[in-house]
């Protein structure tokens, strides 16, 4: 449309006077706009004005740039610039126009130079809804690619009424969890991602939904590319075009592989439980108000069959129901405290059934937490006992019958060798008494000399005797310490026993003189004993040291050390030493070694060693290489 002005002259000019080609024009739908080399408007059709909503008068001599969207004014801006310069280049641009009332439409615009004239023809069409739709898919497309879920568009390359899908679309989130590639899957069956697995009702299910063209939600067990199983669920619905035909499926796909295997093994818990041989009890996890709370909310078949409460009975209530009067209150407090502290506890307690039987179990309970470690629930197993308890019970009266026996029968034997040694020391001493007073009579009445020479032999066999005589006392002096020894715990006292090793060599000294002797020890401990049977001990050790010396001087050492568990004694000679073999037989009552048949004694002093050691706590054992000496070892753990 022209407008009454000094331009008018210059249109007329471009349309030579031809109303004809102005009509026409105006009649076209494509955009028309006609600028001079400054920019400015000088000519727009009527498509133009119905496109814009703008009047000849509003954009009339206007700069042309004025209207474009500033986002695109600079592109613009340099093409004209350029064909200005150039004056017969033709270009195509796409920008946003502004329309009157304020909105941006797309335009792609056919910009010519009319060399003839000195003016730029543009014309345009309209692509705003092309372009929304670009958009709209860039958009759809983008966020497909950024969904979560996996999805999958399928072309229906079949018929209507028999529908074959093939993949025209799938996004990044699929392609991440099925490790297929783009170009491995599009044109494919979606049946491709199944992979070797079969589920015959599953399959049949979505074949006839697709034949139906209706939507269907399925969990099926597919395949990655590498054969990896995956559980996923499968949403698919079909897509009609603008027509309502159906062209497309679209299908969102989760991976719930992680769900499906917490199931399974949830069900397989449940069925472990269900079955178990063990009574199980679940309660909620509070309030742990004991015994009042927590509640049950699960008993498991062997609960039922071992208490005779039904599941509805037990349901609701409290594992409160299966105590009584019996129920250790010990047992009820552990129980309590562990709750108390969401601790595990493995607890032996006394229930009853029912029907007021009792029954003994043992009981483990361990909270159970969920995910963010909130303690939801407590589990506790029952295993019944009772046969076990009863068993124990009727051991433990065994022992204690027997052992009241035991101690009735030692002391009976104490008692025997006591007055057995008492009674046979007097009539020895009696024998040896009269010996004694034999041979002085002897001697008065026959003199030395005759003593000596002619009644030689009767004085050996006097001799003989009297040995035999001391021997036999010695004897039942060693049978009756050795049944002396007892533990008697409540009368041990702190000994020093350096003073006590001092003791024993005062009281050895002849002995010691007699084998020229050095006995070396120092730092001996103070320990806790029995004062007697601790000087018993070392005395008989020094004692058969010096016994058994060999002919160079004899040299014992006494050392101890801190062990274990307290002190490690030695008590080390050079003495004649043992015969290998003998070292274990020489701590018996009444053992002998080989090595000593010149030397006196009744194999009594080691065997109460080892008794006197092992009332506290000790052992004591010997290392020895004949002709080189001894070392006798014992421990004290008192
Ligand atoms: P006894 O000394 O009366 O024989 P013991 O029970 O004290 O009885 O000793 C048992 C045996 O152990 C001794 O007969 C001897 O053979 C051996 N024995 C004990 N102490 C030593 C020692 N220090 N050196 C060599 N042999 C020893």
């Amino acid at each position: 449309m022209f407008q009454k002005s000094k331009k008018n002259t210059l249109l007329n000019t471009i349309f030579d006077n031809d109303s004809l080609l102005k009509y026409y024009l105006d009649l076209s739908l494509d955009i028309l706009c006609i600028i001079d080399l400054d920019g400015k408007i000088v000519y727009t059709n009527q498509s133009f004005h119905n496109t814009t909503n703008y009047e000849s008068i509003d954009v009339f001599e206007k700069q042309f740039t004025h209207f474009v969207s500033p986002k695109d004014q600079s592109k613009l801006v340099s093409i004209l610039s350029k064909l200005k310069e150039d004056k017969e280049a033709v270009s195509l641009i796409s920008n946003r126009f502004v329309t009157k009332d304020g909105n941006e439409k797309w335009f792609s615009w056919n910009i010519v130079y009319d060399k003839k004239h000195d003016l730029i023809f543009l014309s345009a069409r309209d692509i705003t809804l092309m372009h929304d739709n670009q958009e709209q898919l860039r958009f759809f497309s983008t966020a497909f690619d950024k969904a979560k879920d996996a999805i999958l568009i399928a072309k229906n390359i079949g018929t209507l009424d028999n529908p074959n899908p093939s993949i025209v679309y799938v996004n990044q989130t699929f392609i991440d969890y099925s490790g297929y590639q783009i170009e491995d899957i599009i044109g494919q069956n979606p049946r491709i991602m199944r992979g070797k697995n079969k589920n015959a009702v599953t399959q049949k299910k979505m074949k006839q939904a697709l034949k139906n063209w209706e939507s269907i939600d399925v969990e099926v067990k597919n395949q990655t590319k590498t054969g990896e199983d995956i559980w996923v669920s499968l949403s698919i619905s079909p897509i009609a075009n603008d027509e309502g035909v159906f062209t497309h499926w679209i299908s969102i796909q989760k991976d719930i592989t992680t769900r499906v295997l917490k199931e399974q093994q949830l069900k397989m818990f449940e069925s472990i439980v269900t079955n178990s041989q063990e009574s199980v009890i679940i309660t909620a996890a509070e309030p742990i108000d004991y015994p009042k709370g927590p509640k049950i909310v699960y008993v498991n078949d062997a609960f039922c069959e071992l208490t005779g409460y039904t599941k509805a009975e037990a349901i609701g209530n409290t594992p409160g129901i299966l105590q009584g009067e019996l129920t250790s209150v010990e047992a009820k407090n552990n129980i309590k405290k562990s709750l108390e502290n969401w601790q595990p506890i493995q607890q032996d307690v006394l229930n009853y059934k029912k029907n007021g039987e009792s029954f003994w179990i043992d009981l483990s309970i361990v909270p159970v937490a969920d995910k963010n470690g909130w303690f939801t629930h407590w589990i506790s197993i029952q295993r019944d006992i009772t046969e076990r308890v009863k068993l124990q019970e009727a051991l433990e009266k065994d022992v204690l019958k027997r052992t009241k026996e035991l101690e009735r029968s030692n002391q009976k034997l104490e008692t025997f060798a006591s007055v057995a040694s008492h009674d046979l020391k007097a009539p020895l001493r009696m024998i040896n008494s009269y010996l004694t007073l034999l041979r002085k009579r002897l001697f008065k009445k026959l003199g030395d000399v005759a003593m000596n020479s002619t009644y030689k032999e009767e004085m050996e066999y006097l001799n003989f005797a009297q040995q035999g005589t001391k021997n036999a006392y010695d004897l039942v002096q060693g049978i009756l310490e050795y049944s002396q020894i007892k533990s008697e715990e409540d009368t041990w006292k702190i000994i020093d026993l350096n003073k006590k090793v001092d003791n024993i060599t005062l009281l050895l000294k002849k002995d010691i003189s007699l084998a020229a002797a050095t006995i070396n020890y120092n730092n001996l401990p103070k320990v806790k004993g029995n004062k007697t049977q601790l000087q018993q001990l070392f005395q008989n050790l020094i004692s058969n040291a010096l016994k058994f010396r060999g002919d160079n001087p004899c040299e014992i050492n006494i050392s101890c050390e801190r062990s274990k568990d307290g002190y490690l004694f030695s008590v080390q000679d050079n003495g004649i030493g043992i015969k290998a073999g003998d070292e274990n037989i020489i701590f018996n009552l009444f053992s002998r070694g080989k090595t000593n048949k010149k030397f006196e004694g009744q194999g009594i002093g080691l065997s109460l060693c080892k008794e006197i050691v092992k009332n506290h706590s000790g052992n004591i054992w010997v290392e020895s290489t004949v002709d080189k000496g001894s070392t006798f070892y014992f421990t004290i753990n008192t």
